[in-house]
C-alpha cells in the first residue's frame, strides 16, 4: 500500500442502542480506490459520515495523513463528499455551481474559471457551463456535483451511493467515467454501494461489511476466489451451495459427504472429521460432458445428472442441472466456447476440479 491517507481506529458509532459501526480498523492508502459494501444497513454511510466529519464516533479514532481528525469539524477537513441526490444549487449555471467551493474560499477571480473550465473538461461538459441543472440529463447532473467536489483538491473523496439514482446503461458507463477520473487524478476515493458488481468494476479494494463489522478486506479477484466465510460468498458473485459432513481429511484431499454422494475439496487444516460444513463452487468452475470418458482426469468431481434449465442469456447459458442426489447444480458456460448445446431433459455430467470445492464451516 501507498503512504497512509486514511486510518480507523477502533472506530464504533451507536445511535441509542443500535450499533451501527462496530470497533472497525481499517488503513486506506493514498491514490487508492476503496469501496465500502454490503447489504442495507450495515453502516456503511455512518462509516463515510464519520470520516466527513458528519457524524462523531461513540469511540476510536479517526487519522487523516497521521493527524487525528476525529473531532475536527467537517469544514476543516480536506475531504468533500458526493451523495446520490446531486443537491446542485438550481438557480445557479453549471459553472457557478461547480465554482461554489473556490468562490468561498476567495480564490482569485482568473484561477477559479481556468479550474472551472478544467473540471468541465474533466467530466467531458464542456459547453454546459451556462446550462441551469433542470436542463441537465441525471448522469449530467451528478458529473457536476462530481465536479464541484473534485475543484476543492479534497485529500480524499467521499461517495456515498452516487450512481444510485441512474438507469442502469448509465451507471455501467458512469463506473468506468467515475474510475478513470479517479485514476487520472491519482486521488483517494471511498465509494459507498450495495452493488458488488459496482464495487468489483471499480475498485483497487473492497471492504466487505456485515452488521457494523468488516467481514472481509480484499482486491475483488482475492474477495471472489477466497470468500472468508459464507456471507461473503453469498454476498459477491453467483454460487452453487451444498451442506455436507466432512469424512476425511488426509495430507492429499479432503472428502465432504454430502447426501449419497461424495464431494473432493483440497486438503484442509482445522477441520474435523464429523464436522458439518457448507461447499462452495462457482458456477463457471463447472464443466458439462455429455459422457464421463470426456472428463479429464483432474476432474475428480463428476456426477450423472439431467439438464432442467437451459436459459441463453447472450454471451453464457445458463443451465440447472439435477444431480444424483437430487440436488440443482448450475453452471455457466460461455457460448463462445466450443461446448454441444445441451437440450432440457439431455443427460449430462457435471464436473469440476477438486480446488473449486471452497469449503466452510458451519
Ligand atoms: P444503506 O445501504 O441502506 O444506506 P448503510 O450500510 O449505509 O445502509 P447506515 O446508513 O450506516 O447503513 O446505517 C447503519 C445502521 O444505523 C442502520 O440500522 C440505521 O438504521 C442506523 N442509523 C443510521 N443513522 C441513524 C440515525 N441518525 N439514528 C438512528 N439510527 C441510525
Amino acid at each position: 500500500m501507498n503512504r497512509i491517507i486514511i486510518s480507523l481506529q477502533d472506530l464504533s458509532k451507536s445511535f441509542g442502542d443500535m450499533i451501527a459501526v462496530d470497533h472497525i480498523n481499517l488503513d486506506i492508502g493514498e491514490g487508492e480506490f476503496v469501496t465500502l459494501l454490503g447489504p442495507s444497513g450495515c453502516g456503511k454511510t455512518t462509516t463515510l459520515r464519520m470520516i466527513s466529519g458528519l457524524e462523531i464516533p461513540t469511540s476510536g479514532s479517526i487519522y487523516l495523513e497521521g493527524e487525528d481528525i476525529t473531532y475536527t469539524p467537517p469544514e476543516k477537513r480536506p475531504v468533500n463528499m458526493v451523495f446520490q441526490a446531486y443537491a446542485l444549487f438550481p438557480h445557479m449555471t453549471i459553472a457557478e455551481n461547480i465554482a461554489f467551493g473556490p468562490k468561498i474560499k476567495r480564490w482569485p477571480r482568473s484561477e477559479v474559471q481556468a479550474k472551472v473550465k478544467e473540471m468541465l473538461s474533466l467530466v467531458q461538459l464542456e459547453g454546459f457551463e451556462n446550462r441551469k441543472p433542470s436542463q441537465l440529463s441525471g448522469g449530467q447532473a451528478q458529473r457536476v456535483a462530481l465536479a464541484r467536489a473534485l475543484i476543492n483538491c479534497p485529500t480524499v473523496l467521499l461517495l456515498d451511493e452516487p450512481l444510485g439514482a441512474l438507469d442502469l446503461k448509465l451507471r455501467k458507463q458512469m463506473q468506468l467515467e467515475l474510475r478513470n477520473i479517479q485514476k487520472r487524478l491519482k486521488m483517494t476515493f471511498i465509494y459507498v454501494t450495495h452493488d458488488q458488481e459496482e464495487a468489483m468494476v471499480m475498485s483497487d479494494r473492497i471492504i466487505l461489511m456485515d452488521k457494523g463489522r468488516i467481514v472481509q478486506i480484499g482486491k475483488p479477484v482475492e474477495i471472489y476466489n477466497n470468500p472468508a466465510n459464507e456471507f461473503v460468498s453469498r454476498f459477491i458473485g453467483d454460487a452453487n451451495f451444498l451442506s455436507g459432513m466432512i469424512n476425511s481429511v488426509t495430507d492429499e484431499r479432503t472428502l465432504v459427504d454430502v447426501s449419497n454422494i461424495s464431494i473432493q475439496a483440497p486438503p484442509l487444516q482445522g477441520f474435523d472429521e464429523g464436522q458439518k460444513v457448507m461447499i462452495l463452487i462457482r458456477p463457471e468452475q463447472i464443466t458439462l460432458f455429455s459422457h464421463a470418458e470426456e472428463a479429464p482426469s483432474s476432474c475428480l468431481n463428476l456426477f450423472p445428472g439431467r439438464v432442467e434449465n437451459a436459459v441463453f442469456l447472450g454471451p453464457i447459458i445458463r443451465y440447472d442441472i439435477r444431480i444424483q442426489n437430487d440436488q440443482l447444480i448450475t453452471t455457466d458456460r460461455t457460448t463462445t466456447t466450443n461446448d454441444p448445446e445441451y437440450q432440457v431433459n439431455q443427460t449430462v455430467y457435471v464436473g469440476w476440479d477438486s480446488i473449486n470445492s471452497i469449503i466452510f464451516p458451519i
